[in-house]
C-alpha cells in the first residue's frame, strides 16, 4: 500500500529510531512531520547514507515536549497546518535511565513515565477523534521488550513500557470498528544513542570492556543480536500498511520472548 496523501507525525524522529521510521514513511510518499524538542539537523539523507542523524527530506518539524500539553496541541496544529489533517501518529519519543530501585529518585520516575507514558496518552489524545471521524487512522505506539517483560535496574523504563503496551489494548478496543488501528512495537536493545549511553554507563560501573558489554546486552535480546533501527521502521510500516490492532510485536519481527 503507497502511503502517498497520508500524513505522518512522528514524535522523537530527530534521531534513532524515530528518524528512521519517519524516513521509512516518507519513501512510502508519505508527508511526514517530525515532533522533538530540538531541530533536527538540516542534511539530505540519500537512501544509502546512515539513517542515526540527520533530517527526513521535506518534512515539517514542529518543537514540543511530549510531556507537555499545550505545547503538543500547539504543535500539532502547526503539524495540520503544514501538512493536512493527521493520519498516522507513531508515538516514538522516549527516554531511558537506569538505577537501582533504591537509588530511583522520584524525579527520574516522574520523568520516565511522564515522557514514556503521559507523553504517548497526549499525543494519541490529540488525533483520535479526527482519526474516528475521518474512518481511517494508524497508531503505532514504540514500547520496548521492557512492555513485556521485567528487567533488572529499569524498574521506571520497565513500568512506563508496560503501561504504553496496556494504553495500546485500551485504545484499540476503543477504536474497535472505526477504521483506526493501534498497535505497539516492542524492540529490544536497538542500535542508537540510548544502547550506546548504556554501553558507556554499564563499562564505566562494572570495569567490563565495551565488546563484553555490548555481547550481553546482544544475550539479552529474544533474538540474541542488538536490532537495527531499519528493523525497527520496518515493524512500524507493517503495522501501518496491516489491519490488524491491538498487538505488541517484537522486533527484529519472528521473534518470541519466551
Ligand atoms: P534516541 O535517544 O536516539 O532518540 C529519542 C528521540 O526522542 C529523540 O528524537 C528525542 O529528541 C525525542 N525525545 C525524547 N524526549 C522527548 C520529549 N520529552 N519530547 C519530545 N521528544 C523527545 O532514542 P531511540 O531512538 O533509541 O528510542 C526511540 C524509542 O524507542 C524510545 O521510546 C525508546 O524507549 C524505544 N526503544 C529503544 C530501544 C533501544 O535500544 N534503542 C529499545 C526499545 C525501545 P529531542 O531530544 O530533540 O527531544
Amino acid at each position: 500500500m503507497s502511503l502517498a496523501g497520508k500524513h505522518a507525525i512522528v514524535t522523537g524522529g530527530s534521531r534513532g529510531i524515530g528518524l528512521a521510521v519517519a524516513q521509512r514513511l516518507a519513501q512510502e510518499g508519505a508527508r511526514v512531520s517530525i515532533v522533538s524538542r530540538s531541530t533536527p539537523q538540516r542534511v539530505t539523507l540519500s537512501p544509502s547514507t546512515s539513517l542515526r542523524t540527520g533530517s527526513v527530506e521535506g518534512s515539517f518539524h514542529a518543537t514540543a515536549d511530549v510531556c507537555n500539553e499545550s505545547e503538543i496541541r500547539a504543535a500539532f496544529q502547526a503539524c495540520r497546518d503544514a501538512n493536512g489533517p493527521i493520519d498516522i501518529l507513531v508515538n516514538n519519543a522516549g527516554i531511558v535511565e537506569s538505577s537501582t530501585l533504591g537509588r530511583t529518585s522520584l524525579e527520574m520516575w516522574d520523568r520516565i513515565i511522564a515522557t514514556n507514558l503521559t507523553g504517548t496518552f497526549l499525543c494519541t489524545r490529540e488525533v483520535f477523534a479526527e482519526m474516528t471521524a475521518a474512518k481511517w487512522g494508524r497508531i503505532v505506539n514504540v514500547a520496548s521488550t521492557a512492555g513485556l517483560v521485567g528487567a533488572p535496574y529499569i524498574s521506571a523504563y520497565c513500568a512506563s513500557k508496560h503501561g504504553v503496551v496496556g494504553f495500546t489494548r485500551a485504545v484499540a478496543a476503543e477504536a474497535a470498528g472505526t477504521g483506526v488501528t493501534v498497535n505497539a512495537v516492542c524492540p529490544g536493545y536497538t542500535e542508537t544513542d540510548i544502547l550506546r549511553n548504556a554501553v558507556a554507563n554499564i563499562t564505566a560501573k562494572t570495569g567490563r570492556d565495551e565488546e563484553e558489554t555490548r555481547r550481553l546486552l546482544a544475550a539479552s535480546n529474544p533474538q540474541g543480536r542488538i536490532a537495527t533501527v531499519e528493523e525497527v521502521a520496518e515493524a512500524v510500516l507493517i503495522l501501518v500498511n496491516g489491519s490488524q490492532t491491538g498487538e505488541a510485536m517484537i522486533v527484529p519481527i519472528g521473534e518470541a520472548l519466551y
